[in-house]
């Protein structure tokens, strides 16, 4: 048994991560939950933000899967994700986005995976704002440390699923000094994959590309602000952000997470589509070594969203999230 923590979190966190625990149930996943609050929902309950007895269970079990938080725009507290990603040092953000036969989506051919630097740039935390001068600033720092290391992952990963092309993402024509930062890491690294062909593109391009020929993306590695925007952008071409999975992962621990938000606008009603947050799964149950339980609940997930009726509403279904999850089971029966 592997103990993993449990984050539902806000809106319909709790009802997608019910989802989860169902299946990994039925298909008798060797997992033992270790579920606390975080965000609004343990504010509430807790008084703290991101409890500090869920903090001391992320730290031991070093693997978590997380619902969606909260996060105010503007004002109020610190993104609840940015802050874990920061805290664990959780700097590769990796959202494989992949067609899927029968789901009805803008591209059938996409199968890439996006690697986001997700500790600097503009995300750092060094904002600033002169009240006199009525002047904000918002820094990107880039390290050198940052580049090599979410490239080193990047490749890492091409070799190991057999990926052939990595393609850095970046603005070094204008952003002359962090986008080369990024290329000389790319330039050093690629010379010890010497099986991976690697190319670069600046954002601008990039972005049109991808709404065009997305076919000819493999592995993709950015910084943060480009990543967390392409990442979005891919996830439009595959059939949006209900269906991706997502994960954050570091040297030491790894946080799998939903990447849509809480839907306020169907929170409570049972119908949001858990397909995100069990595919997050997916990634968490290769992370620790059950790649073959891995397999099969992807393939089942696959056959579920090949059938509408079988689905939740936003993909034309009539589906409740947890009839989805019990069409899964069934369908991994069939697999069986
Ligand atoms: P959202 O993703 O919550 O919702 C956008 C639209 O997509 C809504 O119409 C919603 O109903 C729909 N949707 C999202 N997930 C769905 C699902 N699983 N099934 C069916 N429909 C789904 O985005 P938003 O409205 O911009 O944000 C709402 C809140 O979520 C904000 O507080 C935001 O900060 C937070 N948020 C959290 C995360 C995270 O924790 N990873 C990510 C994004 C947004």
């Amino acid at each position: 048994m592997k103990t993993i923590t449990l984050i539902p979190g806000d809106g319909i966190g709790p009802e997608i991560i019910e989802a989860v625990k169902f299946v990994f149930n039925e298909m008798g996943a060797p997992v033992k939950w270790e579920e606390y609050p975080a965000g609004e929902t343990a504010l509430k309950e807790t008084s703290e933000l991101i409890p500090s007895a869920l903090l001391a269970s992320i730290q031991r079990n070093k693997v978590a899967l997380k619902g969606p938080i909260t996060t105010p725009v503007g004002k109020g507290f610190r993104s609840i994700n940015v802050t874990l990603r920061q805290m664990f040092d959780l700097y590769a953000n990796v959202r494989p986005c992949k067609s899927t036969p029968g789901l009805n989506s803008k591209f059938d051919n996409v199968d890439l995976v996006i690697f986001r630097e997700n500790t600097e740039g503009l995300y750092a935390g060094l904002n600033y704002y002169d009240e006199r001068l009525e002047i904000a600033d918002s820094v990107s720092r880039i390290t050198k440390k940052g580049c090599m290391r979410i490239v080193r992952a990047a490749f890492e990963y091409a070799k190991q699923r057999g990926r052939k092309l990595v393609t850095v993402v970046h603005k070094a024509n204008i952003l002359k000094q962090s986008g080369a930062l990024m290329l000389q890491a790319a330039e050093t690294i690629s010379k010890e994959y010497p099986g991976i062909e690697w190319n670069d593109k600046i954002i601008d391009n990039m972005a049109m590309q991808l709404v065009l020929r997305p076919e000819q993306f493999d592995v993709i590695v950015t910084s943060n602000l480009f990543g967390d925007i392409l990442s979005d952008l891919c996830a439009g071409l595959v059939g949006g952000l209900g269906v991706v999975a997502g994960a954050n992962i570091g040297d030491d621990i790894a946080i799998f997470e939903a990447v849509h938000g809480t839907a306020p606008d169907i929170a409570g009603k049972g119908i949001a589509n858990p397909t995100a947050i069990l595919r997050s799964s997916v990634m968490m149950l290769e992370h620790i070594g059950e790649e073959s339980l891995a397999k099969t609940l992807s393939a089942a997930i696959d056959r579920t969203l090949a059938k509408k009726e079988l689905c939740t509403a936003d993909l034309g279904g009539k589906a409740s999230t947890m009839e989805f999850a019990r069409n899964v089971i069934k369908q991994m029966e069939l697999i069986e």
